[in-house]
């Protein structure tokens, strides 16, 4: 199935200047970007991508992290996204992420793990709309 996944590259690695190397990673593996923008999201903005995460004792912190600077939002296409992109990205954890994925590789520590990747197509469709008008999203038929 051709799917599409939502991306964001997170603060610790927009601070590292890391989205080249990260947006490589995930073309390299036959995906293709389709749509791509750098905006600062608001605690609002932040508290909406992060809805399902609201009863966790991480919810503030997290909330109040990716909001704290720029960051990019992109959506990638192609055969199995959705899974894809989460073998690429590695364990949430980046202790526990395996070498050669991009938390494994790059990322800090739970919270500043680089990279965010949508768990499901269906949780893709709705952060996708959080994120993007349809008219900024390449349409690759
Ligand atoms: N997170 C955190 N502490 C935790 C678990 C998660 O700060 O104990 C952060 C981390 O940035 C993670 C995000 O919350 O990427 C969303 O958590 P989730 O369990 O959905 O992990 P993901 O889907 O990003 O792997
Ligand atoms: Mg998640």
């Amino acid at each position: 199935m051709i799917e599409r996944s939502l991306v964001l590259i997170k603060p610790d690695a927009m601070e590292r200047g890391l989205t080249g190397e990260i947006i490589n990673r995930i073309e390299e593996e036959g995906l293709t970007l389709v749509a791509i923008k750098m905006l600062h999201m608001d605690l609002a903005l932040a508290e909406r991508h992060y809805a399902p995460h609201k009863d966790k004792p991480f919810f503030k912190s997290l909330t109040s992290y990716i909001s704290s600077t720029p960051i990019l939002a992109a959506i990638f296409e192609g055969e199995g996204a959705v899974n894809l992109i989460r073998k690429i990205m590695g364990a949430t954890d980046p202790a526990k992420a395996a070498k050669g994925t991009i938390r494994g590789d790059l990322g800090i520590d739970i919270e500043h793990n680089s990279v965010h990747g949508s768990d499901s197509v269906e949780t893709a469709k709705q952060e996708i709309n959080l994120f993007f008008k349809k008219e900024e999203v390449f349409n690759l038929q």
